[in-house]
């Protein structure tokens, strides 16, 4: 087991990608911290439509160490809160995921500001505040980890004008994380995912769903598993003297550029 004593907080952790991060991580050895707005997995129009046991449950009913913090990531003082319930119950942190997100579709002409303040608030300032109330406890680590869940749209427009922007900022915020961390060997890295079958697809129709499919030059769309894999391997040793990259898991979808 590669995680072994490393203690992770995984935002957004109850469904899909997120899910996919926490059991991962646990399966290697990982205590984990689910921090999220729901303890019920979201059930998909499209995918994950089945009911499943919530994640933390999951990882103690597999001889694990696991918890649920409710938390609302784009409140600074609930992250803080979490991040220190983390520390206290679980005896540090070594490992933060950056990973809640939130798509809210529509052109400039169809997305209200309370729209555009709510997918900022989730898909970047969450991931300051988090960071920014993270760091100590990271610099106390042996292997601190800060691992930001971009996109594909970090690099292009796509997904609506909230979605681009966000998504850009956070990969850039990784950078940024990366060059300060750096002397306290903590590593900051994004993954950067392509499309991924989780409830967050919701909002497409079936034939924009076959437009993605073609879009994806490997012949199956990505499972929470796959991104969750890549985050195992940022976060273990093997990755120490990685720092501020953008790792696509996208089924080849960015190689055409
Ligand atoms: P899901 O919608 O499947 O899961 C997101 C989870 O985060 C849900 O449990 C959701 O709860 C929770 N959440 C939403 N808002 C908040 C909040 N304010 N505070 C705490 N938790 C919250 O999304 P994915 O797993 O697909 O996405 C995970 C990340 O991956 C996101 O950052 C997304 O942008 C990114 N991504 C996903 C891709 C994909 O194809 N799936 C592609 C590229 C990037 P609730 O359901 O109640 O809102």
């Amino acid at each position: 087991m590669r995680l072994e004593k490393r203690v992770a907080l995984v935002t957004g952790g109850s469904s899909g990608i997120g899910r996919g991060i926490a059991l991962e991580l646990a399966a290697e050895g990982a205590a984990v911290a689910v921090a999220d707005v729901r303890e019920e997995p979201k059930r998909g129009k499209y995918h994950e439509r089945d009911p499943s046991t919530p994640t933390a449950e999951q990882i103690v009913q597999a001889g694990g160490r696991a918890l649920h913090l409710p938390c609302d990531v784009s409140d600074e003082a609930q992250v803080r809160a979490a991040i220190e319930a983390t520390v206290d119950r679980l005896g540090g942190l070594d490992i933060l995921v950056n990973n809640a997100g939130i798509l809210i579709p529509g052109t400039s002409q169809e997305i209200s500001p309370a729209d555009w303040r709510a997918v900022l608030g989730v898909d970047l300032h969450a991931v300051f505040y988090a960071t920014r109330s993270a760091v100590p406890h990271l610099k106390k680590s042996r292997a601190g980890r800060i691992i930001n869940i971009a996109s594909v749209q970090s690099f292009g427009g796509g997904g609506g004008p909230a979605y681009a922007a966000a998504k850009g900022g956070a990969l850039n915020l990784t950078r940024d994380s990366a060059l300060e961390l750096a002397p306290f060997g903590i590593t900051v890295n994004a993954i950067c995912p392509g499309y991924i079958e989780t409830p967050i697809q919701d909002y497409l129709s079936e034939e924009q769903i076959e437009a993605c499919r073609r879009r994806t030059p490997l012949p199956r769309f990505g499972l929470p598993r796959d991104v969750a894999r890549a985050a195992v391997f940022l976060a273990s040793d093997d990755a120490e003297w990685i720092t501020g990259v953008a790792l696509p898991v996208d089924g080849g979808w960015l190689a055409g550029f």
